[in-house]
């Protein structure tokens, strides 16, 4: 593994945490939950990014701040506090609204009657399936338009969607990998 920015290529990526501070979290594989994974950030020592599973941070001299890229790439996607997807999920979340015209509500319900409560121990919310459609959904714009997606960092989900729309009306949707 090694950074993308341009011109630290080919630099490796450390790991950017004390192995105590690396979170357990819940992961949804398709229909199957393991309640035994760890998310390992990674460190580019030379530019500073930080590398997540589903993100990349850095520090930008244009917007004087930390800016946060949403991968395209991402096998996996964070949709919860300690609680994490993966792509076929989010897409299953995505196609269900659009096929079968279902609420957020609705898809929440209907995953926890299938596959929570009883089956997996695991009840979804409704906030956690809505960040589920908005992160598979910028995804999918921003694979269409070959950008990635940027916001600030840690932007709320709410935020990213406003973003989103503002970033379209304006053909700035964002920025080509490289920054
Ligand atoms: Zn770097």
């Amino acid at each position: 593994m090694a950074c993308t920015t341009p011109a630290c290529q080919p630099h490796h990526i450390s790991v950017f945490s004390w192995v105590r501070d690396i979170p357990k979290v819940t992961l949804i594989i398709g229909t199957t939950v393991s309640n035994n994974a760890y998310v390992v950030p990674g460190e580019c020592t030379v530019c500073k990014t930080h590398y997540y599973p589903d993100h990349k941070d850095f520090p930008s001299p244009v917007y004087n701040q930390q800016r946060e890229i949403h991968l395209n790439s991402a096998r996996y996607l964070k949709i919860g506090q300690t609680l994490w997807v993966d792509r076929v999920f989010s897409k299953a979340v995505l196609s269900a609204t659009y096929n079968f015209h279902a609420s957020a509500n609705a898809y929440t319900q209907f995953w926890n009657d299938s596959f929570g409560n009883v089956t997996t121990k695991v009840v979804l919310g409704r906030p956690q399936i809505w960040q589920a459609f908005v992160h598979e959904s910028t995804r999918m714009v921003a694979t269409a338009l070959e950008e990635d997606f940027e916001t600030d960092a840690n932007a709320k989900v709410d935020e990213r969607c406003s973003m989103a729309a503002r970033s379209l009306s304006t053909n700035t949707y964002a920025t080509r990998p490289g920054y």
